[in-house]
């Protein structure tokens, strides 16, 4: 795999031992995109257990299926962690280990050899939950060529995900080039609530621990992120969305939940689930959840990613075409950000129509 300049991975192809085969090209779910499919049903449910649900980005459920399969002799295999911040996937039998998969790690991980391993255990007839992006799942499906009754395949929701190399530089700013040791990183931490969270970093430095931690709109990275200007290309027009998911289950946050089904929201993190085969139902065991079904209709509402790709950000080729000459990564980010004068203007005039409304309401006494 080679770096490209905006820092994503692509794999490169030697030319002189290859034989022309196309078995790359076959298997690239890229270019064998599925046809779409309704799913099957549609839950919100929450993990009972509130320590696994502060714990994981959602509703805690990605640990539900984990769990069950780990209790049944099986393997699961998860995205954690490396030791300098990047992430991987790979695979686990212990239901302790489950820790280090829970909540989302913004970033492209790694594959490994973990497609090779979930093949060979596969095989030897051991039950293998996967979980990975629709494109990681749709890439495992390829290249297995073939169902297996024992894989349960789990892919999520998928904004994007976001350059390697940005990350990267992030880390090396916000750690002052390595002299603060970072020692845990989440992206979504709910302690002001989980429609709310902040991203956290923690370091020691000088023996003293610190946590510098940020709602997710003021959080630089996050910004980049959250504004589709850092997204590797092939996520602004994705073949694996949700219709066309290869996966049993499709796990999600029930945005709009507090609207749809209000009583399974108190804001510490409620599940989406969409189910997409018998395989996938038949693994769902709401023994230790909170659930009420509901609709695809009503959860594509509130979260139009299920189906639709980002759409790039107008500064995305400015913001790269920058980037290795800046000294300042969060100063650049800042710059790409600001919105033009046209829409500073345009927002002053909705702030002072909003204003000049809620004033009216107050002299004519509508409170
Ligand atoms: C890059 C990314 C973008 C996402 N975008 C959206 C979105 O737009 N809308 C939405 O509703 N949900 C999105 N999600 C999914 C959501 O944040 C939760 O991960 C999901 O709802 C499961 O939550 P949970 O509480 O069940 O379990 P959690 O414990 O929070 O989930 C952990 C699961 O996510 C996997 N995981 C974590 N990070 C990665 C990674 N980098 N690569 C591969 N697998 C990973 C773990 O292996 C595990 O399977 C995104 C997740 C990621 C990683």
């Amino acid at each position: 795999m080679a770096e490209d300049a905006e820092g994503f991975l692509y794999p490169k192809v030697d030319a002189s031992i290859c034989i022309d085969c196309q078995a790359c090209v076959r298997v690239c779910p890229f270019h064998n995109p599925s046809k779409e499919e309704k799913p099957q049903s549609v839950y919100a449910a929450l993990n009972k257990n509130e320590e696994i649900r502060r714990d994981s980005s959602s509703g805690g459920m990605f640990t539900i299926l984990a769990e069950k399969v780990i209790k049944d002799g099986g393997i699961v295999f998860g995205a954690r962690f490396t030791d300098d911040w990047q992430v991987e996937i790979v695979p686990t039998e212990t239901i302790e280990d489950l820790a280090a998969f829970r909540g989302s790690k913004y970033l492209q991980a790694q594959m490994g050899s973990s497609l090779a391993l979930a093949k060979k255990y596969l095989q030897e007839g051991r039950k293998v939950l996967f979980s990975g992006t629709p494109c990681q799942i749709a890439g495992l499906r390829h290249y297995l060529r073939k169902d297996y009754d024992n894989l349960l395949a789990v892919d999520f929701v998928c904004h994007g995900v976001p350059s390697p190399k940005v990350w990267k530089m992030y880390l090396d700013e916000v750690s002052e080039a390595g002299q603060r040791a970072i020692s845990d990183i989440k992206f979504r931490d709910k302690p002001q609530g989980w429609k709310r969270f902040n991203f956290n970093l923690s370091y020691n430095e000088s023996d003293k621990s610190y946590t510098i931690s940020s709602y997710n709109g003021d959080n630089h990275y996050m910004r980049a992120f959250l504004s589709n200007m850092i997204l590797r290309p092939s996520c602004y027009n994705c073949q694996a969305k949700c219709e066309r998911s290869k996966s049993d289950i499709t796990l999600a946050d029930y945005w709009g939940i507090d609207q749809v089904h209000p009583n399974m929201d108190d804001d510490k993190g409620t599940s989406l689930l969409i189910v997409h085969t018998e395989k996938g139902r038949q693994a769902l065991d709401f023994s230790q959840t909170t659930y009420t079904e509901s609709t695809y209709e009503d959860a594509f509402r509130f979260n139009p990613a299920i189906e639709k790709s980002a759409i790039p950000h107008p500064k995305r080729a400015d913001f790269f075409n920058k980037l290795d000459s800046t000294k300042d990564l969060l100063k650049l980010i800042d710059k790409e950000l600001r919105p033009s004068t046209k829409q500073r203007i345009k927002n002053f005039y909705y702030w002072c129509r909003h204003k000049a409304k809620i004033i009216l309401l107050h002299l004519l006494g509508g409170g």
